[in-house]
């Protein structure tokens, strides 16, 4: 059963890991960055270019966290519809921001090619994919503000959208030609390389248990090790609770799983997602679809792994594709994604010199890497401000209820959808 094969696709099909020991003795830098994901990952290799010292410490391995897990939709913009974004920022912040994370795929796919990184990049753009009338009326609404805002978007109809994906359960898609489908923790590892080519320190399997302030700004402890600073950022994300819990109470943590078939044959793939563009739908409790580099169907769905996620999986899969009946699952894993209450990232200045950037809402490749490059131009002077909000956040009341419900709801979701085929 796939609930066994709890094992990411992504760690199987990544290019090795730059070798990188754990922290030890003391260290002192510009800038200390806890967290190596794509944020922190990316401020890393930016500073260094700029000329800071700056080091990375992670507890894990770089891309333990949702960078290495993620489905690898290197799309432009958030979640967030363009004017829902204006609505919540305020048009002016809006559109800056907006702008910002418009180019992100761009500016993506520009360092994958500036450092040579391996990670299957392929740039045929993402299909949102539209499933009843209210997500007709979705991507219409959003056709109608980015198309005003100048993207080069295109709605599909029902049949170019079934021939596009494979499947005749879709009545339209939301194509973006500026996206585009990465290897995540390929990616992630990339940015760790680049990173160290310019001149960063990376420490891995070091967890900080510790910050401190000290006459110089700020000090990170692990068990083995200390990095005095003068800034330290907090790029931890969904996996904060490790150390830097009170992190973690503004957000709530979502489960999202993936299963990976085995190889597709040449007919499958003539018929599935023939230009490789990633998929996800417009339900409530999302999906998510793609192929890898070695023609593997990548299916995703809101939730934990288990029994229920697997089983729904396999019949939503048939279902979407009836060439595939039966499909064979070589890969399962999980990831959390940082739900914040606006549905945006936040650059939060806690104390003088101490920041965290978090709440990516399930949209990090491009906003992360955005805001890496943006922090280092910022400490470095060359911007008066960040493209994401800097407001502090609230702890998110009633946190751990919100996330159950979203995983009851998510489960009870998919059981029901099996019982309804079955029925
Ligand atoms: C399943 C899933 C699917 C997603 N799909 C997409 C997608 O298709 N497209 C997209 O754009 N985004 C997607 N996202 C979102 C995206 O992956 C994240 O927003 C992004 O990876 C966040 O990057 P980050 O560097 O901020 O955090 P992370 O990558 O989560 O890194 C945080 C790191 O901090 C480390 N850490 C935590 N505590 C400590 C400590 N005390 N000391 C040292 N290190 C510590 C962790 O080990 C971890 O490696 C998805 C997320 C998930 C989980």
């Amino acid at each position: 059963m796939p609930t066994q094969l709890c094992d990411s696709l992504w760690r199987a099909s990544s290019p090795a890991a730059p070798v990188l020991t754990a922290l030890e003795g003391r260290l002192e830098v510009d800038v200390v960055i806890v967290g190596g994901g794509f944020t922190g990952l990316s401020a890393a290799l930016h500073m260094a270019k700029l000329g800071m010292s700056v080091a990375v410490v992670e507890a894990q391995e770089v891309g333990f966290g949702g960078s290495g897990r993620n489905v690898g939709l290197a799309n432009a913009g958030l979640w967030l519809e363009p004017n829902q974004l204006d609505a919540s920022i305020g048009a002016e912040a809006g559109s800056v921001l907006y702008n910002a994370l418009a180019a992100a795929p761009e500016y993506v796919y520009g360092l994958i090619d500036e450092y040579g990184i391996q990670c299957e990049a392929t740039r045929n753009g993402t299909l949102h994919a539209g499933v009843g009338k209210a997500g007709l009326a979705q991507l219409e609404r959003r056709y109608e503000q980015l198309t005003l805002r100048g993207a080069p978007v295109q709605l599909l109809d029902a049949a170019e959208a079934q021939s596009r994906i494979g499947s005749d359960k879709f009545n339209s898609a939301l194509f973006d030609p500026r996206a585009g489908t990465i290897q995540p923790l390929a990616y992630a590892r990339g940015l760790a390389e680049a990173a160290l080519k310019e001149g960063a320190k990376l420490f891995e399997f070091s967890p900080v248990d510790k910050i401190e302030p000290t006459s110089g700004g700020w000090a990170i402890y692990t068990t083995s090790g200390e990095v005095h600073a003068e800034k330290v950022i907090l790029a931890t994300n969904a996996y904060s609770e490790y150390g830097v819990k009170e992190q973690a109470r503004k957000f709530v943590p979502i489960f999202y799983s993936q299963l990976a078939s085995k190889p597709l044959s040449d007919a499958q793939l003539a018929s599935i997602l023939p230009n490789k563009e990633g998929v996800w739908d417009t339900c409530t409790v999302m999906s998510s679809f793609r192929l890898d580099q070695q023609g593997r169907l990548v299916f995703g769905g809101m939730g934990g792994e288990g029994n229920i996620l697997s089983n729904w999986a396999s019949q939503r899969v048939t279902e979407l594709f009836p060439i595939l009946s039966k499909v064979k699952w070589d890969y399962c894993w999980t990831g959390k994604i940082a739900y914040s209450e606006d549905h945006l990232p936040h650059c939060q200045q806690l104390q003088n010199g101490l920041f965290s950037v978090a709440g990516y809402s399930g949209r990090g490749i491009g906003p992360g890497t955005v805001v890496g490059a943006e922090l280092a131009q910022w400490f470095a002077g060359q911007r008066e401000s960040l493209s994401i909000p800097t407001t502090l956040l609230r702890d998110i009341p009633f946190r751990e209820l919100k996330r159950m419900f979203y995983e009851v709801g998510a489960r009870t979701y998919h059981l029901g959808q099996q019982s309804h085929a079955l029925s």
